[in-house]
């Protein structure tokens, strides 16, 4: 992509965005779509290349959708349908995509790069801008915002002032150092090797089709088909070790991996190795700072996870970014983005850690014993179905009630259910209303009728249920839609 056009940076704007990775770029081009000014830097000159996020989960593509990427993404990526844990041949459990309840029930298989691409894309298409080459030095307090101190590609260092900054800044954070948030947790000791490759045409095991996780008691290996006729191959590997090679690739197959001869490595496109760390911000804003994505949380990329969390992360923010900044909602809605998304962090950490610890297990008896567990509780009805739930990242809920069917605030509301209207508020009327409603587009709230429900629905503009049971009258919730929101006085 292109350098932004040399127009001098804003002195001033009411949200200062850190890094145009898949985080900075959803929140600008929904910043963006919803009117909100603001500016976005980046530091490096272009989408980077390398082998990061394969996977973009259907609960992300749901909150992209709103944002007109959705359908670019599905059609430049590969439909993924399950997700398998296998001993050698044997198939532990097979967890399947295709009963989610999803307009998009896929894990889709397309590059981190294309994902990039396209959100870039759209932020142009949106009348936004990355300004790139442009670095976040430091900042410093500046009621109620702060100041910013940006070094411009030709070294010059220009002052922002910004009512809000966001660290979508990756691992390394500027903003999370700058803030003294701190980042609580451990690296893992265990290397691990990732490679892209390209098996020569027909030789590649049948079992490699699915994304699966092989348990060995010789180490971990998890291998997925990825978009452009690809394979991804990811193991665990002594410490040391150097990026893997197509004889080593082979062997990791043969030995952990379908244990058939066969699957011969045509091209390695890239390999390296990596150490995982562990770690969630203790808190996801202080004042007028706020962290998202990898700048947030960091974890084992071992079921493609956390670009999706970045993406969500901007979602469940860009929204209250506008309602606050518009007189909408009061500034105290903010402090939702740490209690709804902070629980999510520490939650993706922690199941990510476990997975890896699983699958990383060396005892050949205690393997024995986990590969029984795991291909009994397959077996248990609705195992495999939460397993793709909480994979898809469907199940991520701001209530703190179980889902049992009933509505419950902060739930998410299915858009096979309520269509998602892009970053607008939605009051979903019953169908078998009969008294007058207004439909279409009313300030914020845009008004439909749907089939199938019981009750009226009011839904934010991330797709979570605000409340249940209100007025049908668009009027009427339009005044009060303050107290539907999150933070809000009990409903
Ligand atoms: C090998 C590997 C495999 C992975 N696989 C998956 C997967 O399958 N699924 C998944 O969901 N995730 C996966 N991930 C994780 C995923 O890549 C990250 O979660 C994602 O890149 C985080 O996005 P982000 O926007 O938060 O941060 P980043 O992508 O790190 O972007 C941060 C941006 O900020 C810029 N920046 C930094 N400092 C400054 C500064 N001071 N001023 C201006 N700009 C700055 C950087 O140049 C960068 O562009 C994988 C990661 C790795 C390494």
């Amino acid at each position: 992509m292109a350098s932004s056009p040399a127009a001098a940076l804003a002195t001033q704007t009411d949200v200062l965005i850190v890094g145009a990775g898949p985080a900075g770029l959803t929140l600008a081009a929904s910043l963006t779509q919803l009117g909100v000014d603001h500016v976005l830097i980046e530091r490096a000159d272009a989408v980077q290349p390398g082998s990061k996020a394969a996977f973009v989960q259907p609960r992300a593509l749901e909150y992209l959708d709103r944002v007109g990427v959705a359908d670019r993404l599905v059609a430049a990526g590969v439909r993924g349908r399950h997700f398998s844990v296998h001993d050698g041949p044997r198939t532990l459990l097979r967890a399947s995509y295709d009963n989610l309840d999803s307009p998009f029930p896929m894990m889709l298989l397309v590059s981190q790069q294309t994902t990039e691409k396209h959100l870039d894309r759209r932020l142009t298409e949106l009348g936004g801008t990355v300004r790139r080459r442009h670095k976040l030095i430091t900042f410093s307090p500046d009621f109620p915002g702060v100041t910013a101190a940006v070094a411009a590609p030709d070294g010059s260092v220009h002052a922002v002032y910004a009512r809000y900054v966001v660290g979508a800044d990756g691992v390394h954070s500027r903003v999370r150092s700058t803030a003294g948030i701190d980042f609580p947790g451990t690296a893992r000791e265990q290397l691990f090797a990732l490679a892209d490759v390209r098996f020569e045409p027909g030789s590649a095991s049948a079992l490699l089709e699915d994304t699966t996780f092989f348990f060995s008691s010789e180490g971990m290996l998890l291998t997925s088909p990825l978009a452009g006729g690809q394979h991804r191959v990811v193991a665990s590997v002594p410490s040391g070790s150097k990026a893997p090679t197509a004889e080593e690739i082979e062997t990791l197959l043969a030995t952990r991996g379908p244990r058939e001869s066969g699957s011969k490595v045509a091209e390695v496109i890239t390999a390296s190795t990596y150490h995982v760390q562990e770690r969630a911000a203790e808190k996801l804003s202080d004042g007028p700072v706020f962290l998202l994505g990898d700048a947030a949380h960091t974890h084992s990329p071992a079921g493609g996870q956390g670009m999706n969390t970045g993406i969500q992360d901007a979602g469940n923010l860009a929204w209250k970014l506008h309602a606050v900044l518009t007189g909408l909602a009061p500034e105290s809605l903010l402090d939702t983005y740490h209690g709804e998304r902070h629980p999510v962090s520490v939650g993706l950490v922690a199941f990510t850690s476990q997975m890896t610890s699983l699958a990383t297990m060396r005892d050949p008896e205690l393997c024995q014993l986990r590969n029984d567990i795991v291909a009994a509780a397959a077996r248990a009805p609705h195992v495999t179905d939460w397993l793709a739930r909480r994979l898809s990242q469907l199940d991520i809920s701001y209530s703190p009630e179980p889902a049992d069917g009933t509505y419950h605030v902060g739930q998410r509301v299915s858009p096979t259910l309520v269509p998602a209207a892009g970053l607008d508020w939605t009051l979903a009327l019953p169908t078998s209303h009969t008294g007058p409603a207004e439909t279409g587009r009313i300030g914020p709230v845009n008004v439909e009728f749907v089939d199938g429900l019981e009750t009226p629905l009011l839904i934010r503009p991330d797709g979570y249920l605000a409340a249940h049971g209100v007025s049908t009258d668009p009027h009427a919730v339009l005044t009060n839609l303050a107290s539907y929101l999150p933070g809000g006085p009990p409903r």
